[in-house]
C-alpha cells in the first residue's frame, strides 16, 4: 500500500515517469538483479530534492541509480524507491568548463571535450558510467581520475537539502569520496579542463578504446573491475597468479580475458556472482594474505 501511495504522490506532484516492480537486470551492465519496488526518472534537481525529502519524512528507503555499471543487485530485488538519473543528462559548455547533470554520460562528455580541444577527460572514454556515478566513485583509469577535473559538485543531502561543494570539501581518494561516505545525492558537477590538441586527444582516446577491447571482456555482460587494486599491484594479477581465471559458479565466471572481471555467461544470478566474489576473496587471502576489497557496490547483498 505504501508503494501505491508513493506512486500516486509522484504522479500527482509530476516528479517524473514512475514504474512499479521495475527489473533491475534491465538497468545494470551485469544484466542481473530483481525488481525495484518503485523506480522514478526525475528530470531536475528540484524533483530529486522533493523525492528525497518525502522519503525521509515517510521513512521510505531510497537508492540512487546511475548507469548501473558498478552494481550488483540481489535476485530478490530492492525494497526501495530507486531514483534513476538517466533523464538528468544535460551538458552545458562554457569556455574550458563544463557543467553536467548527474545522468550525463561520462564517455559522451569525454568525446565532446576532445572535439573542443580540451584535455583532462580522455582517460574516461571507455568508462561506461554516468557523471554522478563517476563523481561519487572517483572513477579513473590510465593515471587519470575524475577528481583531477572536478571543481564543484551540487549535492542533495538525505533531507533533500541542497549544498554546493568544492573539490576540497569532498576529500577524494582512490575510488573513495566524502560524497559516498555521507550518502549524498550528486545532482550536477562542474568540471574544469585545460587547452589541449584535438588530434592528439582523439588519438589517445582511440588507443584507449582499442586497449580496453583487447584486454577487457566487453563482449559479455560484466560489472567492470570487481576489486580495488591493493597497493602496488593490480587485483587481476593476484587472481590470475592464483589460477582463478575461468573459475565458475553457475553462469558467473572469472573472465578468461581479465581476471578482475566477472562475466555473466547468460543466466548468472546475483547469488552465483556474489558467491564467486567471496570465493575469490578467500582464495587470495589464503594464498597471499591479501584482503581484496570490492570496488563494485552491492544492493541487497552483504558487503
Ligand atoms: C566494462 C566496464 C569498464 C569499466 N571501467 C572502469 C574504469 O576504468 N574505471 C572506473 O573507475 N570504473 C570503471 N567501471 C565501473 C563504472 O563504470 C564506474 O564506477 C562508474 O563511475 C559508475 O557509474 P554508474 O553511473 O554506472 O554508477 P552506478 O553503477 O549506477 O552506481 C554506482 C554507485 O554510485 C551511486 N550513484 C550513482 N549515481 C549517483 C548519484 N547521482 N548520486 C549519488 N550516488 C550515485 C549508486 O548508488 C551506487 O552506489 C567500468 C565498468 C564497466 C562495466
Amino acid at each position: 500500500m505504501q508503494w501505491n501511495d508513493l506512486i500516486a504522490w509522484i504522479e500527482e506532484e509530476k516528479l517524473g515517469a514512475v514504474r512499479a516492480n521495475e527489473p533491475m537486470a534491465d538497468h545494470t551492465s551485469w544484466r542481473i538483479g530483481g525488481p525495484a519496488k518503485v523506480m522514478v526518472w526525475p528530470e531536475d534537481t528540484a524533483a530529486c530534492s522533493q523525492l528525497l525529502g518525502h522519503c525521509k519524512t515517510t521513512g521510505i528507503p531510497v537508492a540512487v541509480l546511475g548507469y548501473g555499471t558498478n552494481l550488483l543487485v540481489a535476485d530478490e530485488g530492492i525494497d526501495a524507491l530507486v531514483i534513476n538519473t538517466r533523464e538528468m543528462n544535460w551538458i552545458l559548455w562554457q569556455d574550458h568548463q563544463v557543467r553536467a547533470g548527474a545522468g550525463a554520460s561520462l564517455a559522451v562528455l569525454a568525446g565532446q571535450a576532445a572535439r573542443r580541444g580540451l584535455q583532462g577527460l580522455a582517460f574516461s572514454i571507455g568508462i561506461p558510467g554516468s557523471v554522478g556515478g563517476a563523481v561519487l566513485m572517483n572513477a579513473g583509469a590510465y593515471n587519470g581520475m575524475i577528481s583531477d577535473v572536478v571543481s564543484q559538485v551540487v549535492v542533495l543531502d538525505l533531507n533533500g537539502g541542497q549544498q554546493v561543494l568544492s573539490k576540497e570539501d569532498i576529500h577524494y581518494g582512490y575510488r573513495v569520496s566524502d560524497l559516498k561516505k555521507n550518502h549524498w545525492f550528486v545532482a550536477e558537477a562542474l568540471l574544469t579542463l585545460q587547452p589541449g590538441d584535438r588530434e592528439a586527444l582523439e588519438k589517445e582516446m582511440n588507443d584507449c578504446l582499442k586497449a580496453r577491447k583487447e584486454k577487457q571482456p566487453l563482449e559479455l555482460p560484466n560489472g567492470g573491475s570487481v576489486f580495488k587494486n591493493p597497493a602496488g599491484e593490480g587485483a587481476g594479477r593476484f587472481i590470475d597468479r592464483a589460477g582463478l581465471k575461468g573459475l565458475r559458479i553457475g553462469d558467473a565466471q572469472v573472465s578468461l580475458k581479465h581476471a578482475n572481471f566477472i562475466v555473466n555467461l547468460g543466466h548468472a544470478t546475483a547469488k552465483d556472482t556474489y558467491t564467486l566474489i567471496r570465493t575469490v576473496q578467500q582464495r587470495i587471502q589464503q594464498q597471499y594474505g591479501i584482503s581484496l576489497e570490492p570496488e563494485v557496490v552491492f544492493w541487497g547483498l552483504k558487503e
